[in-house]
C-alpha cells in the first residue's frame, strides 16, 4: 500500500465508516468491496442518484456542512417523490486535497440529515479532483405503491407544498452581492425534503414530482409522461412575501416557476380527496396548496391575475439546452 491510498483509508475510516443511522439490514456496511443490504421481499427498491458540481451546483467555497446536508437532501427528495422511505447512501466525493476541517464539516452535514431520516451510509468511493458529489440514495417502499410520474387524469386536482421560489431568490440576490435573510439562504443551501409527506401520499396521489427545476419544467413532466394537460392558476401559487415583492417589482413571473431547487413535492390527486389532503398539512408542518387542475388536453395553461392565459418564456433550467 502507497502513502497515497493509506491517507485514502483513513480519510474514509476517519468520517465516512460510521455516518447516519445504525440500521439492521445493512448486513455488510463500509470497508469491504460492497456492502450488502436486505431487501424484504414485499418491498421495491427505489433508487436515485444526483452529482453536484462545484461552481455549476454551488459556490466554490461555500459551506461544507451545508453542502454535505444538501448533497443527501436532493436524493432524499426523489424517494419523497416516489412514496418510498429513505433506507441507504453511498457518496462518490472527488476532492482537490484534504482538508480535514471541510471533511468534518461536510460530514456532520451530511451525518445529521442522514440520521434525521434514518439513513445509512453504506460505501462510496474517494477520489482526487475538482469538487464534486455524488450521493446515491436508495430507498424501500411496497411493491406496486411507489407514485409515479404517469398517473395523473383530466380532473385530478394540482397540489404544491410549501412555498415556492425561495431558493431561485436566493440565488439571485448572492449573485447580485446584496444580503440575503439566512433563512431564505437556508432555503438554497439546507433544503428539508418532504420524505413524510411523500409517505403519507401513497395511495391518494396519482402523480408526483420534486420540484429541482421550477414548477413549469417539473409538472410538464409529469404532463408528458401522464399524457394529459394542465391549467395553473398564478394567483394561487403559495409565496413568501419576499417572492411577492419581487414578482410585483419585477413584473416576471419565473421565480415561482422556473428556478430551480425547492424541493418541494408537486402532486395530483382526485378533486374528492381535497379535504383529507388539506387537512394532512397541520400534522406535516408544511402549506399543501391546490393551485390548479389537469385538463385533457395536453399542453399548460397558466392563468395570469387578471384571468387571461399568460406565457412563460423561460423554461426550467437545463444543463443541455442550447440557451443554458
Ligand atoms: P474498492 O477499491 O474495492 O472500490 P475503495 O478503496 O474505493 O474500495 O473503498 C474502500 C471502502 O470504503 C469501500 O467499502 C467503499 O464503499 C468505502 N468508501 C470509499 N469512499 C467512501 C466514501 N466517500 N464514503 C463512504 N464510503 C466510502
Ligand atoms: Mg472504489
Amino acid at each position: 500500500m502507497d502513502e497515497g491510498s493509506r491517507s485514502e483509508f483513513d480519510l474514509i475510516g476517519r468520517f465516512f465508516a460510521d455516518l447516519g443511522a445504525p440500521r439492521a439490514d445493512v448486513l455488510l456496511g463500509v470497508g469491504d468491496d460492497c456492502a450488502l443490504l436486505e431487501v424484504p421481499a414485499c418491498l421495491s427498491l427505489a433508487v436515485s442518484i444526483d452529482t453536484l458540481v462545484a461552481g455549476i451546483h454551488f459556490f466554490h467555497g461555500c459551506d461544507a456542512e451545508a453542502l454535505g446536508h444538501k448533497s443527501l437532501a436532493v436524493g432524499l427528495s426523489d424517494l419523497a417523490a416516489m412514496g418510498a422511505a429513505p433506507a441507504w447512501a453511498t457518496l462518490a466525493l472527488t476532492l482537490p486535497e484534504r482538508d480535514d476541517d471541510w471533511l468534518a464539516a461536510f460530514a456532520r452535514g451530511f451525518g445529521d440529515l442522514a440520521r434525521t431520516y434514518g439513513v445509512r451510509l453504506v460505501g462510496g468511493d474517494t477520489t482526487r479532483g475538482p469538487l464534486s458529489v455524488t450521493v446515491q440514495v436508495h430507498g424501500l417502499v411496497r411493491s406496486g405503491a411507489a407514485v409515479q410520474r404517469d398517473g395523473a387524469r383530466p380532473g385530478d386536482l394540482v397540489w404544491v407544498s410549501g412555498t415556492l421560489g425561495d431558493a431561485g431568490l436566493a440565488l439571485r440576490l448572492i449573485r447580485e452581492g446584496g444580503p440575503v435573510d439566512p433563512a431564505l439562504r437556508a432555503r438554497l443551501e439546507r433544503p428539508d425534503p418532504r420524505v413524510a409527506l411523500g409517505s403519507a401520499l401513497r395511495g391518494i396521489a396519482t402523480a408526483m414530482i420534486d420540484l429541482s427545476d421550477g414548477l413549469a419544467g417539473d409538472l410538464g413532466h409529469i404532463l408528458a409522461a401522464s399524457g394529459v394537460g394542465a391549467e395553473i392558476d398564478l394567483t394561487a401559487l403559495p409565496l413568501s412575501p419576499a417572492v411577492v415583492s419581487r414578482i410585483a417589482s419585477e413584473g416576471d413571473w419565473s421565480l415561482p416557476l422556473s428556478s430551480g431547487d425547492d424541493y418541494e413535492l408537486c402532486f395530483c390527486a382526485p378533486p374528492e380527496h381535497a379535504a383529507l389532503i388539506a387537512s394532512m398539512a397541520a400534522g406535516l408542518g408544511c402549506a399543501l396548496s391546490a393551485v390548479g387542475c389537469i385538463s385533457a388536453e395536453p399542453g399548460l395553461i397558466l392563468t395570469g391575475p387578471d384571468g387571461a392565459p399568460t406565457s412563460l418564456s423561460s423554461a426550467g433550467y437545463d444543463h443541455f439546452s442550447n440557451n443554458a
